[in-house]
């Protein structure tokens, strides 16, 4: 018999309701945590979705406050938790995509008030304890269970204006929490089925959605594998690729999704001979017969989303200085980090070759 018998797992406490029309059971989750004066927080362009949310509400919802940006500048923090005191809110609804989920974030690591997440976008914050705060050009991240949404509310509907280009890159940064949460160390058999149904939801729905952005059927599979793809980084430790990314985005400020799509065959490919067992789940998940790192980096490029991070504004000469900032603290990964190997990762990806690692 060959079953996982040895591992640790953590349910996380949120409570996740997904469906068409989900946006009209919103008030219910309201009531349900006992809210009575909430705070919309959205990004600039979501300010007429958050006018129709609050409209649904009546006066629960004591202020709309478009502020979000990417990665969270501490000044972008310290604005939403004053507008939120100033109105004297007992919660908020965080509703786009991770930047509205991260600013939430940060107002309750502070504040301690509850969030409802109402996402937007693919990229999984709903489903993490993970905060972020941008301060000086430096991006800090931490754990703490008082920024876990006390419930998540998916609705396909909401994302049907997701252009195409955004949702395939939002897609494929969900694809990779899941990837890498199959060869976390804090792996466990519950996770690892969590991220085979997540890519596997995902890869079905992307291209579903780039022949026609209003297919709901499609948008619904990729809500379903967001979900379970964002509750998978919620509950593992991110390796080298994550790690990548992080440092690219914050030292470079790159944009965050599009990264992910363009460094993750890469560190796949990297990580590959050291991972055999994650590489034969995101097979089987994907539905190929050839290396999984190759199979992203092609179903990429058909659904027209970046694959070079020249392309993404990077030069060649920040290679090495990404390279610094990637080594500068260990973390777990199931390969040796070498400045030599992520040199030549980074290299592949910045020009946009095909992942050729052994
Ligand atoms: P985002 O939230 O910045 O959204 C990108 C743009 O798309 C914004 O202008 C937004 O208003 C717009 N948008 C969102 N939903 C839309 C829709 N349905 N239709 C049209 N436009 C829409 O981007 P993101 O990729 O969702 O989030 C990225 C941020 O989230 C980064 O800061 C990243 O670090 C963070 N993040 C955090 C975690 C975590 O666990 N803490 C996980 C993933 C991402």
């Amino acid at each position: 018999m060959n079953f996982p018998t040895d591992f640790t797992y953590e349910a996380l406490p949120m409570r996740v309701v997904m469906g068409p029309r989900s946006l009209d059971r919103l008030s219910h989750e309201i009531d349900h945590i006992g809210l009575q004066r909430v705070v919309v927080l959205c990004s600039p362009d979501r300010q007429v979705l958050a006018e129709t949310v609050a409209g649904l509400l009546g006066p629960r919802v004591v202020d709309i406050h478009a502020g979000a940006r990417m990665h969270v500048p501490v000044e972008s923090a310290y604005e939403a938790r004053r507008r939120m005191s100033e109105v004297n809110a007992d919660g908020c609804i965080a509703l786009g995509g991770g930047s509205s989920i991260g600013l939430g974030k940060a107002v309750a690591l502070h504040d301690g008030l509850p969030i409802i997440a109402v996402p937007t976008t693919y990229a999984g914050s709903e489903m993490t304890p993970v905060w972020g705060l941008t301060e000086n050009g430096v991006k800090r991240t931490g754990r703490d269970p008082r920024v876990l949404p006390v419930s998540v509310l998916y609705d396909p509907a909401l994302t049907v204006t997701l252009p195409a280009a955004v949702s395939v890159t939002s897609g494929m940064n969900a694809i990779a929490h899941a990837a890498e949460a199959l060869y976390a160390p804090d792996a466990s058999p519950i996770i690892g089925l969590m991220a085979e149904e997540g890519v596997r939801a995902l890869a079905a729905a992307l291209p579903g959605i780039v022949a026609d952005g209003a297919d709901l059927v499609a948008r619904a599979a990729a809500q379903y594998g967001a979900w379970l793809c964002g509750s998978c980084l919620g509950s593992t430790t991110m390796s080298l690729h994550h790690k990548l990314c992080h440092a690219l985005g914050g030292t470079l400020d790159l944009p965050h999704a599009q990264v992910h799509t363009v460094v993750l065959p890469h560190a796949l490919a990297y990580n590959r001979r050291a991972a055999p067992q994650a590489m034969a789940a995101l097979g089987r998940a994907l539905g190929t017969s050839i290396d999984p790192a190759e199979f992203l980096w092609d179903f990429a490029g058909r659904l027209g989303a970046p694959r070079s991070l020249r392309d993404l504004g990077m030069t060649e000469n920040d290679i090495d200085g990404i390279v610094k900032v990637a080594l500068a603290n260990p973390y777990a990964n199931p390969r040796e980090l070498t400045a030599e190997g992520l040199g030549e990762l980074l290299y592949a990806a910045w020009c946009g070759e095909p992942p050729a690692y052994c």
